[in-house]
């Protein structure tokens, strides 16, 4: 009954029980403050539930169009990021899609499940994006991948391999989901360059992974197709709202980021040669040390492939991260899980 394409993918996966630290998915260990959240409640109040939401999300795309200084035609929301990067695969002409691993996996997910080959363009040995290689590979691809800082590896991606990659003229995905943490963006490119999506979220830096709400800028074209095939209602008004007043108080949002900013240089620091350089809210360990981690009641992401051997932390609250420092000490001692 089930397709084979269908039944060749896993199940998601959650970590049972009931763990006291969960470093595992780079939210923000931050909710939003009480007096932004009954400010939402507040408009709420005033909206009927009855009606479906604006068809194309206009009073989200506006209020993020005013925040970058762009018009809404420049701006696509979907439900997470991930619901945009599902109809980047399927927008645009080509054969394949690149990727740059080790990466997100959700852009080869999406291309496996509409049966579009995935080709893959390694990072090079120290994770710098080899722009001259994709920008070969870049020929008769629907559309490249790039995620700037990097996920799992936390680094941000030189620009100048970037714009290899955009030169080719070929359609660009720049993922940058965690900018904020690494206070640079190259977003403006859009203007330069037709080809170019840039994809953000509310996830991260603003603290609001459970509202489910990301966002593209691009060139009106891009927009316009993707308006073309996009879910109708995917973005409801409870989120729309969320998002509207969250841009009202931006400020709360970089100072939070500052904070996550902070503890991660620390956490950078304390774990020395096991942790790689990040401009994200997380860090990538040279520590296989994730089942160790899990019986001190500490989730972090295990990595395999090219990373076999390596975790991904998040950068939580200050006794979170301490908790997860102590745990690495004791467990990097043992010489079993290849510490120092
Ligand atoms: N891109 C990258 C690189 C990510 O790490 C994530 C979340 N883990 C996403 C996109 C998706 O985020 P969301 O769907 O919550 O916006």
């Amino acid at each position: 009954m089930i397709s084979e394409l269908v039944k060749s993918f896993q199940p998601y996966r959650v970590v049972e029980g009931n763990y006291r630290i969960r470093l595992d998915k780079n939210e923000s260990p931050y909710d939003l403050p009480g007096e932004v959240k009954e400010k939402i409640f507040e408009e709420l109040r005033e909206i009927a539930f009855n009606r479906y939401p604006h068809i194309t999300s206009m009073p989200a795309r506006e209020a993020i169009a005013d925040f970058y200084g762009v018009s809404p035609d420049n701006v696509a929301v979907g439900n997470g990021s991930d619901e945009l990067l599902s109809y980047l695969v399927r927008l645009f002409e080509g054969n394949h899609i690149v990727i740059t691993p080790p990466t997100f996996g959700m852009y080869s997910f999406y291309a496996k499940l509409n049966n579009v080959p995935v080709v893959e363009v390694p990072l090079r040995e120290d994770f710098t994006l080899d722009g001259e290689a994709v920008a070969k590979k870049a020929k008769n691809a629907r559309v490249v991948f790039i995620a700037s800082p990097n996920n799992p590896t936390g680094n941000l991606q030189p620009e100048e391999e970037i714009i290899r990659v955009l030169e080719t003229g070929r359609p660009v995905v720049l993922d940058e989901a965690y900018a904020e943490f690494a206070g640079k963006s190259l977003w403006k490119l859009i203007e330069e360059y037709p080809n170019l999506v840039v994809l953000r979220t509310f996830s991260k830096a603003f603290g609001m992974a459970g509202i489910r709400v990301g966002y593209m800028l691009a060139g009106e074209e891009i927009v316009d197709a993707l308006y073309r095939i996009k879910s109708p209602f995917s973005v409801g008004i409870m989120t729309m709202t969320a998002i509207r007043v969250a841009l009202r108080h931006a400020d709360l949002m970089e100072k939070t980021v500052r904070k996550i900013v902070e503890e991660r240089e620390r956490m950078g620091r304390k774990l020395g040669e096991l942790a790689y350089p990040s401009d994200a809210n997380f860090l990538l360990v040279r520590l296989n040390a994730y089942e160790e981690l899990l019986k001190r009641g500490i989730v972090v992401r295990k990595l395999s492939g090219r990373l076999e051997g390596h975790i991904r932390v998040t950068v939580g609250r200050r006794w979170e991260n301490d908790a997860f420092l102590e745990a690495v000490e004791e467990i990097a001692g043992d010489s079993d899980v290849g510490g120092l």
